[in-house]
């Protein structure tokens, strides 16, 4: 009896098929691979639950939680999103000695990254807005942000893509789908495998002289239950007089970075990690990054950088290499 309930609820169990979703999210573009036995579309709950996501954290929204957070709004609470966010942002600080900081923000603005249009800078301008960066002027206590300043703004935008990807999964989850590749804006999670056991394949961009220059692959990793995020200075930046000034700001000086690397990829189990870890890593560059990784052997990175002679290079932990396809 009971191996003939099993066999017919085995054959009446239908076959995965592969389902494509996507869309637009957090000024970029969302892109959702799965497996399952239910083509439902998924794609207006994805897009509802992107949209309550940017409510939450979006700072190009004027009354979304963090704006009105950084408004100084008496009324305004944490959710559980933005306390997720605001924590892991707080342990990542911690952990690259300031390196990844979301009280970044005044200079993020200042520096032509916010919403509104970018002063001339000048040093006198960074030490004005200094004092309003530092991670430990702020702390949230029962759903309220504690700032040693009212003129203190965060910002999750380095944060908040992989943050999404993770809520993404969640939901992903709790409809019982086993396998998918999340991508936002480059921000990727790998869940198990293709049905045939295959590991998901995700590509790392070739660095590009231009902003607009067509794509190109670096390298090819394969992931199972990983996620990987990558920060880059080659496309969100603008030159001015000759020097580029790229969208990562070095909170330590206050000013954007300017070394040599040019992308950093990063693994990690969820990918909030791996996004806060890839903008810390950009910030610290190539050198300050390698001896960083001999004190935190446990994560696993990707550099692309120019070398002395002008040459693109890269430099990659063996835990990363591990994951490069043809490359053992
Ligand atoms: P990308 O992946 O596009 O290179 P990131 O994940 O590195 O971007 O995020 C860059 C954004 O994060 C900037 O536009 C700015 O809003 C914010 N930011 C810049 N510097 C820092 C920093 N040192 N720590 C935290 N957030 C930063
Ligand atoms: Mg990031």
């Amino acid at each position: 009896m009971l191996c003939m309930i099993l066999l017919s609820s085995c054959r009446h169990r239908k076959e995965p098929v592969l389902i494509k979703i996507g869309g637009e999210t957090q000024g970029t573009y969302y892109a959702i691979t799965y497996y399952h036995d239910d083509s439902t579309n998924l794609q207006p709950s994805v897009d509802s639950l992107l949209r309550r996501f940017d409510s939450t954290a979006s700072t190009y929204k004027p009354n979304s939680i963090i704006s009105r957070m950084n408004n100084n709004d008496p009324t305004v609470k944490a959710d559980e999103m933005f306390s997720v966010i605001f924590q892991k942002a707080m342990e990542v600080s911690e952990k690259t000695a300031g390196a990844f900081d979301i009280t970044v923000g005044p200079l993020v603005s200042a520096w032509g990254f916010g919403l509104v249009n970018r002063v001339k800078m000048n040093q006198h301008i960074v030490d004005s807005l200094m004092p309003l960066v530092g991670y430990h002027k702020v702390m949230l206590d029962n759903g309220k942000l504690i700032k040693t300043d009212p003129r203190i703004r965060i910002d999750y935008n380095a944060i908040a893509q992989g943050y999404a990807v993770d809520v993404v999964a969640g939901f992903l989850d709790s409809k019982g789908i086993q396998s998918y590749l999340i991508d936002i804006g480059g921000e990727v999670l790998a869940r198990r495998t293709k049905p045939g056991g295959e590991k998901w394949s995700v590509a790392i961009e070739m660095p590009t002289k231009t902003a607009d220059d067509p794509r190109k692959i670096q390298a090819v990793v394969m992931l199972q239950d990983m996620a990987i995020s990558t920060s880059g200075s080659y496309r969100k930046f603008y030159e001015e007089n000759g020097v580029r000034y790229s969208h990562t700001i070095d909170p330590s000086k206050g000013y954007p970075v300017k070394h040599t690397t040019l992308s950093v990829s990063v693994l990690a189990k969820d990918c909030i990690t791996a996004d806060a870890y890839a903008t810390a890593f950009m910030v610290m560059g190539v050198d300050k990054g390698k001896e960083y990784l001999k004190k935190h052997p446990k994560l696993d990175v990707y550099f692309i950088y120019t070398a002395p002679d002008g040459s693109m290079n890269t430099y990659y932990t063996k835990g990363f290499r591990k994951h490069l396809r043809n490359d053992k």
